[in-house]
Order: structure tokens, then sequence, then C-alpha cells
């Protein structure tokens, strides 16, 4: 038989590593809280856009609400990036780039253009982006070609890519077409880069784009 201290000693220490276990599987249990709400589009077939899955997207911690649509925006890379460097590989590390050293949830655009047109799925839709600039990126749908266009001409391929993208943006979200704008519309910026900007300002996209959402 038990003394009756001796078994309060016990029903304690058992108490004890009872709260302890528990603390310790809650701890190991602890989700990290992860997007899970990313809406995924349905592209149409004239539409190529390699899917984020497609290179190594992975989630970020869920930090932002869910915004709506309202405005599309251009911007470029800023940089210049050479025609052999590998998009598939270089996204993980622009990923990987954004959250280290930017401290944001992903890379900072919706999609990303390539050099040669391609279109590639960035950060979700759904949840805004991300600027170095002075302007809220809420609301806007985000895209930016690679390159830097104060220095080089835009492709006849990029520059279709871009208004695809923008006519399929438009219609899926109900954007008026005098919301598709440059970054520096918004900011003090060269941002998209001369070469690509005249295209906005002359109207050119937003004329191709009209056209292709009445087909
Ligand atoms: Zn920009």
């Amino acid at each position: 038989m038990i003394a009756p201290s001796a078994r309060g000693r016990m029903l304690f220490v058992l108490l004890l590593c009872g709260v302890a276990a528990f603390a310790l599987l809650s701890c190991a249990k602890k989700p990290i809280e992860r997007a899970t709400n990313i809406v995924q589009l349905d592209y149409p077939a004239e539409l190529p856009v390699v899917r984020r899955e497609h290179w190594g997207w992975t989630p970020g911690e869920q930090a932002l609400p869910d915004h709506t649509i309202n405005r599309i925006t251009i911007h470029h890379g800023g940089e210049e990036f050479s025609a052999e460097k590998d998009v598939l590989k270089y996204l993980p590390g622009f990923q990987t780039w954004s959250r280290e050293e930017k401290h944001w949830i992903d890379i900072p655009y919706h999609f990303i253009i390539d050099l040669k047109g391609n279109i590639y799925e960035a950060r979700p839709i759904n949840l805004p982006g991300d600027t170095n600039t002075s302007y809220d990126p809420t609301g806007h749908a985000l895209m930016c070609v690679l390159g830097n266009y104060e220095n080089h001409i835009i492709s006849k391929d990029q520059l279709n890519a871009i208004i695809g993208l923008t006519a399929f943006l438009a219609k899926r979200f109900s954007v008026p077409v005098d919301s598709i704008r440059g970054h520096k519309d918004y900011a003090e910026t060269l941002c998209p880069g001369k070469d690509l900007y005249r295209y906005l300002r002359d109207g050119t996209i937003v004329k191709a784009v009209s056209e292709k959402m009445e087909r």
C-alpha cells in the first residue's frame, strides 16, 4: 500500500508528465499556416500559361487577405536578363529572394513573361502583390516582363503575350480597359521602360486588348 503523501506525489508527477506530453504534442502538431485559398485560373487554349507547380512554386504563409482585381498593371524586370538563363530555374530563386530578402509572401507579381513571350504564373492572383515603390498594389493584377525595356526593344512575341494575358484578365475580372496601365502611371519609376511603355501611351495595347475581348 502506498502512503497517501506518496500517492499524492505520484499523481502530481503523472499530471506533470501529462501536461509535458500534451505541450510537446501540440507543439509538434502545430501546423504552419499556408495559403490554401489559391484561385486557379482556366486559361483558354490560345493562351498557354506555365502553371506555378511546373516551376516548383511553394505555398507561403498566408499573411494577406484576398483582394478584388480592378486594374491590370504592367512592369518590366528593370535589369538585364540573359537569353541563356533558364526561367524555370530562375523563378524558384526569385521566390526565395522575395521571401527571405524582402519579407514578402511571394514573388511580387502574379505573372512573369520571359524574353520569348512565355507566360508563367507566380503569386496567386487573389493575393495582392508587392512593390518597392510608393503605390498600393491592392486590386492590381500585376505582370512583369523580364529584361530592361528602358534599353531594349520589346519583341512582337512579348507584346502578343502581354496583350493575350491582359485581355484574358480583363475579361475574367471585368477590368475596364482604361484601367490597363504601366507601373509609372502610379509611382515614380521608369518601369516598365520606355520601349514597352510607348505601347501603353499610344493606345496600341488597349486597342489590341479591346479587339481581342470582342472576339
Ligand atoms: Zn514596376
